[in-house]
């Protein structure tokens, strides 16, 4: 699959180590998942309000978010071994990275879980914003079991760019959206968190590509209210004008299986 210049770019710039973790199956706080899978740490999309800066805390990046990554070059490995005494699960794919974040596409770790999940039938649910996803259809096509979500969070390309700087663009994630569910695979769209958009164009275009929807509002407001301020759009950060927006999504997409969370 060919990948454009634009997310290659982005790597360029970023402090990449490779490692050796120890663990790579971990249990999930997430609900409907039993266990998430990262073999990243840190995300190169860079978004303003992503809520896994907090794996700083523990690893002791000095960099800031989006400028780091750590590949789990054993990653594979260490799930072919931890997956034999692991009770069967849900398992999420990622949980604090994106997983077809750009180095995915040299590195294939995402890929090579994905396989060894399938040989052992854990089910899997994968979130993304990203296109590459499409590389491994042939992989996602296998499982008994699988969802693939891509993240859209506005309809809007110019806020997108705002919040979400070296993420694919938004034509692309519904490109791939429509790829995904024309090949058959159980399609989602987590919108969250709302950003500034137009409800009903967003509504239209994911519509017919999405067999679930899910919305969240933006739960993180103290990483990205000066970027409000700053564009005078803080109305956006109010709960009684977000609620309008999450009710506008529910009826332009009436008929799906909506969760609000
Ligand atoms: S794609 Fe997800 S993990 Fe990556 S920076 Fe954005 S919100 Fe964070």
């Amino acid at each position: 699959m060919q990948i454009p210049e634009l997310w290659y770019s982005n790597v360029m710039g970023i402090a990449i180590r490779e490692i050796h973790a120890k663990t790579i199956l971990t249990k999930s706080g997430i609900p409907g998942s039993d266990y998430c899978v990262n073999a990243y740490v840190g995300c190169a999309h860079a978004c303003s309000y992503c809520y896994a800066t907090f794996m700083k805390k523990f690893t002791g990046h000095a960099e800031p978010w989006g400028c780091f990554i750590d590949v789990k070059t054993n990653a594979p490995e260490l799930l072919s071994r931890d997956i034999r005494r692991a009770v069967k699960g849900n398992v999420m794919i990622s949980s604090v990275t994106d997983a077809y974040q750009p180095l995915e596409a040299k590195y294939r770790l995402t890929r090579q879980c994905l396989d060894i999940l399938c040989a052992n039938r854990f089910p899997v649910d994968i979130l993304t914003k990203s296109p590459l996803v499409l590389r491994d259809l042939d992989v996602i096509q296998r499982f008994e079991q699988i969802d693939v979500g891509i993240t859209i969070t506005t309809d809007d390309e110019g806020m997108r760019r705002v919040f979400e700087p070296h993420a694919p663009p938004i034509s692309a994630r519904i490109e791939t959206l429509r790829k995904l569910k024309e090949q058959g695979v159980s399609t989602y769209v987590f919108i969250g968190p709302l950003l500034p958009m137009h409800p009903e164009k967003l509504a239209e275009k994911i519509r017919p590509h999405a067999d679930a929807v899910l919305i969240s509002g933006m739960n993180y407001p103290s990483k990205t209210a000066a970027v409000y301020r700053r564009r005078g759009i803080t109305q956006w950060l109010e709960k009684g004008y977000t609620d309008d927006i999450q009710e506008r999504l529910k009826k332009g997409l009436a008929g799906k299986d909506i969760t609000i969370c």
